[in-house]
């Protein structure tokens, strides 16, 4: 393969690293939770965040492709058609240590459909998986009168991390729509002063019943930062909420969907920034 393409000004492409993680071991966390902890040298050097929401992009070669793990990005986005380019899922960094070097990823089983929820349920020690990261944008502000962390499965790694990193004592109020009561993750316990409501789904639409229960609980009064992901059509409701009807700052929110039903994750990032500014249009006042 060639060097990859200068950009249009003439500097070298940016060069963006990917890592090669090999799978050390796997659990089974509640029954549609996959634990799925990496390690192996292509870690080295994974950098220590303070961010709670930090995530990593995986890459999942298409069926068939010519290529194998460790593969250069650049040059295969550069040289092949793009039904060979790798497709990326994007997973929280559950945890990474830094002296054993692993890095824990809990992984939604939705089904069979899909590459990385299928992927976990497959996966055996010694498997390998490039990546690329951390991103991460969010960590809980020490100045907050109270939290509200909200969301479902695929976003409870980040509530997860959020709550193990709060000072202690802080107030939060936490709310976590699962299918139903074999979902709740015991590892995970409620310190003093954070009320932790496990939300459950049954046979309903996913978010349905998250919306109705974050939208029913009063607010504590003070300064609150926010922290909602999950499905987008659910979250796009409690942004309403929360910014419309609560008036809450949209500067201390952060609220944005991790996967939107019907959607693979391909679709969704794809028009994920026409959904944002239809939403942030519907937000603003009229005349504005
Ligand atoms: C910043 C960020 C962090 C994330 N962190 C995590 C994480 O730690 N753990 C995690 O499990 N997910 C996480 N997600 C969500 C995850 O990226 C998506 O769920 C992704 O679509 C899963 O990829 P897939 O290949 O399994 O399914 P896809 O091929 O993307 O989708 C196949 C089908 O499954 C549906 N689907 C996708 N996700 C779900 C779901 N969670 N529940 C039910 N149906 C679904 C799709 O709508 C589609 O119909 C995160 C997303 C973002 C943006």
């Amino acid at each position: 393969m060639t060097e990859p393409r200068p950009t249009g000004d003439g500097r070298p492409p940016r060069k963006r690293t990917p890592r090669v993680g090999e799978v050390v071991r796997t659990s089974r966390i509640t029954p549609h939770m996959i634990r799925v902890v990496l390690g192996g040298e292509g870690l080295a050097g994974f950098p220590s965040g303070e961010q709670t929401d930090r995530y990593v992009k995986l890459l999942f070669p298409p069926v068939g492709a010519t290529y194998g793990v460790p593969y250069d990005v650049e040059r295969i986005r550069a040289e092949l058609p793009s039904d060979q380019w790798p497709v990326t899922r994007t997973y929280t960094v559950r945890a990474w240590d830094p002296v054993a070097g692993e890095l824990t990823i809990d992984f939604v089983h939705h089904g069979d459909e899909g590459l990385a929820g299928p992927w976990a349920a497959g996966a055996r020690p010694g498997d390998l998986i490039q990546f690329m990261g951390p991103g991460g944008g969010y960590s809980p502000r020490t100045d907050a009168d109270w939290h509200l962390l909200a969301g479902d499965e695929a976003a409870f790694p980040a509530i997860a991390v959020t709550l193990e990193q709060l000072p202690p004592g802080a107030r939060a109020l936490v709310f976590v729509e699962v299918a139903g009561p074999e979902e709740e993750h015991a590892d995970v316990l409620a310190a003093p002063g954070v009320e932790l409501h496990w939300v459950h789904r049954g046979q309903g639409i996913p978010g349905d019943a998250l919306v109705a229960a974050v939208s029913a609980a009063p607010l504590p009064s003070g300064r609150g930062h926010v922290f909602v992901h999950g499905e987008a059509y659910a979250v796009r409701a409690l942004r309403g909420h929360l910014r419309a009807t609560c008036g809450l700052d949209p500067e201390w929110t952060s609220i944005s969907g991790y996967w939107r039903r019907g959607d693979t994750e391909d679709r969704w990032q794809a028009t994920k920034r026409e959904w944002n500014a239809r939403i942030e249009a519907e937000e603003a006042p009229v005349g504005s």
